[in-house]
């Protein structure tokens, strides 16, 4: 075994990846996974979905079984949080004062919620989501006949909310856009989510700002800025993310919303990687910076960075994705469009079967299947080709998938 050391900052998705990609691109010195969460590496995705329902018990998240990171030897020092950052060397510094001299190391540290900033906020009973504990007090929380304002609805708003409902909550769900999830789906798709949710009996207060949090200690109503006040026992805020970057910024690299790293997913400093949600990485199909908050980009760049920090040279060029499921609404969404790309849709709004794509120019930059399955490879294939389409043959249900690129008829 060698003498060299990997330090993986942050025990998450990313992190985990990491510490185990690593070893197994062939690293045999020491792999030290450091999270300040006093836990085994676990998934976020079912802390809005099944696990916030009880449906499947909180182990069912954990990323890897513990014994698989000692068949490695990956060494985890959970509940240890790192303080500082040192680049020269580098090292990192944990809470007790040990210091670790590091061959290299993997920022892993991702995102905290941004927390609801209006006059009684500190109430009890205002919930943020983020950790498996902050999923297990919601689900007590939660139950037949509480009521709930979600603030925010994007997707932890949107999730929480389905959830609510089949836990039998009254959900409302405040949010200033005038559909869900607007800013990555547009309006049209996001009317679909609006429909959804209505139809399940969520009120929807859309266009609508939260002024205040009204009780007495603990939660009893929610001020909208309307004036219009919503009785609740509990809220949920689902208000965005802000990448953890402290350490980055007090050792000095590059941060521009997240830390700058290269397609590599190398910092500005030599021998210090970034991966995960706190990671703005070049991506070479966008021929720029991208920062993706997303379990797959977490457990792609992780496994990049644990390699690259052990000496490989692998590029990242994965094309964004992610998924979602809201009652009987499952979807996965491919590409990275922006606001103003044109929309063509194949299947049924209505009935909530369709794929949307989105497109520019005549090029794909997003595909978003809603109940239609074994697509995505397809369709990553056709962005990744940057081929022009037609319109026409993308509405066209009997053009299939594979077809709709070069060569196709
Ligand atoms: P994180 O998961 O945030 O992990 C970072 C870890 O580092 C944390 O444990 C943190 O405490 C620790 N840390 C930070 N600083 C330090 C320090 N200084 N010292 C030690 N440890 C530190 N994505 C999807 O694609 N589909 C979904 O359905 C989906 N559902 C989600 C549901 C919820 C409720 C949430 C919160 C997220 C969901 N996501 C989903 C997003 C996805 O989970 C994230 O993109 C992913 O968790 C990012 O992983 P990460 O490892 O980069 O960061
Ligand atoms: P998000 O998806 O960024 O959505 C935040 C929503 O809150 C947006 O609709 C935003 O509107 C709105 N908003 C912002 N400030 C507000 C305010 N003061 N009052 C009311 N609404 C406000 O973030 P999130 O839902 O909090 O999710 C947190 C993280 O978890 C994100 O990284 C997300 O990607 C991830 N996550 C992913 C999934 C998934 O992939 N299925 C599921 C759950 C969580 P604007 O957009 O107009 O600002």
């Amino acid at each position: 075994m060698s003498t060299s050391t990997i330090a993986v900052v942050g025990a998450g998705l990313a992190g985990a990846f990491a510490a185990v990609g690593a070893r197994e691109s062939g690293f045999d010195g020491r792999i030290v996974l450091i999270g300040d969460e006093a836990e085994l590496p676990y998934e976020r995705p079912p802390l809005s979905k099944d696990v916030l329902r009880g449906d499947k018990p909180p182990s069912s998240a954990d990323v890897h079984a513990e014994s698989h990171y000692a068949e490695l030897g990956v060494e985890r020092l959970p509940g240890r949080s790192v303080t500082t950052l040192d680049p020269e060397g580098p090292a990192v510094v944990l809470d007790d004062g040990e210091r670790i001299a590091c061959t290299a190391v993997v920022l892993a540290t991702g995102a905290a919620p941004r927390r609801l900033a209006v006059p009684g906020a500190d109430l009890s009973g205002v919930h943020h989501l983020r950790n498996r504990s902050d999923s297990l007090a919601l689900h007590d929380a939660l139950g037949p006949g509480r009521r709930v304002v979600v603030v925010g609805a994007g997707w932890i708003g949107t999730e929480v909310a389905a959830s609510a409902r089949q836990m039998g909550a009254e959900v409302t769900v405040v949010d200033p856009s005038p559909v869900p999830l607007r800013r990555v789906l547009g309006d049209t798709v996001g009317a679909v989510f609006a429909g959804l949710h209505a139809e399940h009996g969520v009120d929807l207060r859309l266009g609508r700002g939260v002024q205040a949090v009204k009780g007495d200690g603990t939660v009893e109503a929610v001020v909208l800025d309307d004036g219009s006040s919503v009785d609740a026992d509990l809220v949920v805020a689902g208000i965005g993310v802000i990448p953890r970057t402290d350490l980055a910024e007090r050792a000095g690299l590059s941060v521009a919303n997240g830390v700058v790293v290269d397609e590599h997913l190398r910092t500005s400093v030599p021998g210090i990687l970034a991966a995960g949600d706190v990671a703005s990485a070049f991506h070479p199909h966008y021929d720029a910076h991208i920062r993706v908050e997303h379990w797959a980009n977490a457990r792609g760049q992780g496994a990049v960075a644990g390699a690259n920090a052990a000496g490989a040279e692998q590029v990242y060029d994965r094309i964004p994705y992610f998924f979602s499921d809201q009652y009987d609404l499952g979807m996965e969404y491919v590409g990275l469009s922006q606001p103003d790309d044109e929309l063509t849709v194949r299947g049924d709004l209505a009935t909530r079967e369709f794929i949307a794509f989105r497109h520019r120019d005549g090029v794909l930059t997003s595909a978003m299947n809603v109940n239609v399955w074994d697509v995505v490879d397809d369709l990553r294939a056709l962005i990744v080709a940057r081929t022009a389409l037609d319109p026409a043959r993308l509405a066209d249900p009997s053009v299939p998938i594979a077809e709709l690129g070069p060569g196709g008829a």
